[in-house]
């Protein structure tokens, strides 16, 4: 066979990806999930969130998990994990799991096996965002992805390492634990440049060491708010999740990046949106309007 003419032409765009510059972003997703639908809107009442989500039976709304791959010529970066699949039967059930997708099926219909992801990025370690950090091999939790990095903050993996009681059921041991053993975490402390143009920026609120994560290129930029706005539901400044440790924190954060957001015209990333992954923004009559991309 010629592989000159069967292998694509490299400049090619890939068939659901957009260009950022002379990178290419996508969101790659993990399925859905489901959570309680008063946690996920903190002090906002049932009768005024319900108007963007309709809860279950069992008060629950789905959740995206809408992890994000950047190509950015050099490297390929994996910009959080999703839930993953090392779950029982009674956790199934109560984050309504299903198997309508996964994020390792998802990359490799996209032509990518798991050794050629260079770089993952966590934004934090709690289950829904380092689920598949690692796969369970012969019954053991291994890295899924040998060949890369995987960057988080230091005081992160430190706190997942002890929780307290108010967080402890966010982490899973299993799925940072074994990247410990491997070798494959790199720390970082604080805003960093984790490769050129993909930069972690340190924002509390969440948690201590949440970071989100900022990427440019050639004067585009798109942006992962991570659990500092999940849903475009959680744009106004007083919407926060029930969850955040620090939740005032969370709200001068959004004050503080989401007029940059909309002068830059970033393309931001809303991990949990089931239904916007990606949105620009705009102010109309004073109200942030967003426009899927
Ligand atoms: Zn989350």
């Amino acid at each position: 066979m010629d592989r000159s003419v069967s292998s694509p032409a490299l400049h090619t765009l890939q068939p659901d990806a957009m260009k950022l510059g002379s990178f290419e972003i996508e969101v790659v997703s993990d399925g859905t999930f489901a959570l309680d639908g008063g946690a996920i809107f903190g002090v906002v009442p049932r009768v005024v969130w319900e108007r963007y989500f309709e809860p279950d039976e069992r008060n629950r709304i789905r959740l995206g998990l809408n992890c994000l791959l950047v190509r950015t010529g050099r490297e390929n970066v994996l910009v959080d994990t999703g839930m993953g699949r090392k779950w029982d039967g009674r956790s199934r059930d109560r984050y309504a799991l299903t198997d309508e997708t996964d994020l390792l099926t998802r990359l490799s219909e996209k032509g990518l096996a798991p050794e050629d992801i260079d770089v993952v990025i966590n934004t934090h370690l709690h289950f829904d965002h380092a689920g598949t950090n690692t796969i369970e091999r012969d019954g053991r939790p291994v890295p899924a992805f040998p060949r890369a990095r995987y960057v988080v903050q230091r005081g992160e993996l430190e706190h997942a390492r002890s929780p307290h009681e108010r967080d402890r059921a966010s982490y899973v041991a299993e799925d940072f634990e074994p990247v410990a053993e491997a070798g494959l975490f790199d720390l970082i402390e604080g805003d960093a440049e984790i490769v050129p143009g993909i930069r972690a920026i340190k924002v509390s609120g969440h948690n201590r060491d949440l970071e989100c994560v900022r990427i440019d290129s050639e004067g585009e930029t798109a942006f992962v708010f991570a659990d500092l706005i999940p849903t475009t539901a959680h744009i106004p400044p007083a919407w926060v999740m029930g969850f955040d440790l620090y939740p005032v924190e969370t709200l001068e954060q959004k004050k503080r990046l989401l007029p940059k957001a909309i002068s830059e015209k970033w393309t931001c990333v809303f991990y949990h949106d089931p239904r916007t992954p990606l949105g620009r923004l705009r102010e109309r009559d004073g109200k942030i309007e967003v426009e899927p991309v």
